[in-house]
């Protein structure tokens, strides 16, 4: 069985070789392309990417669902040419003239063509009109500073005042030290604006993608009147060794899994990224069964 594998990846790195030098077998050793296999962190099986790519990039042995930019969660999810951004301008100061701040974030920008970890605006989900927010973790590991909290807390004002339901995407390493005590307020920020949007009524549904932790968890994305959880994700607030060296215990295996937590009622389903799009909009109608479309 391995050995076949090997044979398969073998056959294939010497086509790939052999196209990109564009001559046949002149090359002994051939060029390795990059990023040519995707090996799974949960359970080490190896898939070649254009396969892996093609399947959402799900990995087919144990279902883990990997991180995704949100440009690719964007084009997964909403209806075509309907997103409108929000605040796309807002970019993050130094405030506490943290050292090498600037760069850090000037490199992230470059990187991911974002100006900050967050998207948000409004869009429509198979006809459904809503808000829609969505996190990148390419962006310094998504964690939320100052801008971060501002612009999730402006589209759940505009969500209120419009009467529009919510769908987030979270994923977060927790609050971003180099904005220290500011970026913790973006927790207390960020959820008394879910709380407005609650009390007028409005739908707020969060999935959960990975990593979704600390303050981020600890604050909006725990808030959702639905959680919804993609499989096999980690979700947590505290990392594992944290946990188990303050409290001097071992941890369950599959601790901070969606799947346990759901298990423990922290999540309320589990969707596979391919019916995310599908079961988002059947929530939304069924929150909205008589939403008028806008032209
Ligand atoms: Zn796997």
């Amino acid at each position: 069985m391995l050995e076949d594998l090997f044979k398969v990846v073998k056959s294939r790195l010497d086509y790939d070789s052999r196209t990109a030098s564009g001559e046949e077998g002149s090359d002994s050793r051939p060029r390795i392309p990059k990023n040519l296999l995707f090996k799974c962190p949960r359970c080490q099986n190896v898939m070649f990417m254009d396969d892996f790519n093609a399947n959402l990039k799900v990995c087919s042995a144990c279902s883990y669902h990997s991180r995704i930019s949100c440009q690719e969660r964007l084009e997964l999810t909403v209806d075509k040419d309907s997103f409108v951004e929000y605040d796309k301008g807002l970019t993050t100061l130094n405030p506490l003239d943290f050292e090498g701040y600037e760069e850090k974030v000037a490199e992230a920008q470059e990187k991911t063509g974002l100006t900050e970890a967050v998207i948000t605006g409004e869009c429509t989900i198979r006809t459904r009109k809503c808000v829609i927010v969505i996190m990148d973790s390419r962006f310094m590991m998504a964690s939320m500073g100052s801008v971060v909290g501002e612009k999730i807390t402006r589209a759940f004002e505009r969500a209120t005042e419009k009467r529009l339901p919510v769908v987030l995407f979270a994923a977060s390493g927790g609050a971003r030290m180099q904005e220290g005590i500011i970026s913790l307020m973006q927790m207390a920020k960020t959820s008394a604006a879910v709380a407005r949007h609650s009390d007028a009524g409005l739908l707020y549904i969060t999935v959960l993608t990975d990593p979704t932790t600390g303050g981020v968890t600890a604050s909006f994305a725990s808030l959702g009147d639905i959680i919804i959880a993609e499989p096999k994700v980690l979700i947590g607030f505290a990392g594992r060794r944290v946990i188990e060296g303050t409290i001097r215990q071992r941890l369950p295996d599959d601790f901070q899994s969606a799947e346990f937590l759901l298990e423990h009622g922290f999540v309320d389903m589990i969707v596979q990224r391919v019916n995310l799009r599908k079961t988002i909009s059947k929530l939304l109608k069924a929150h909205l069964p008589d939403q008028k479309l806008e032209a």
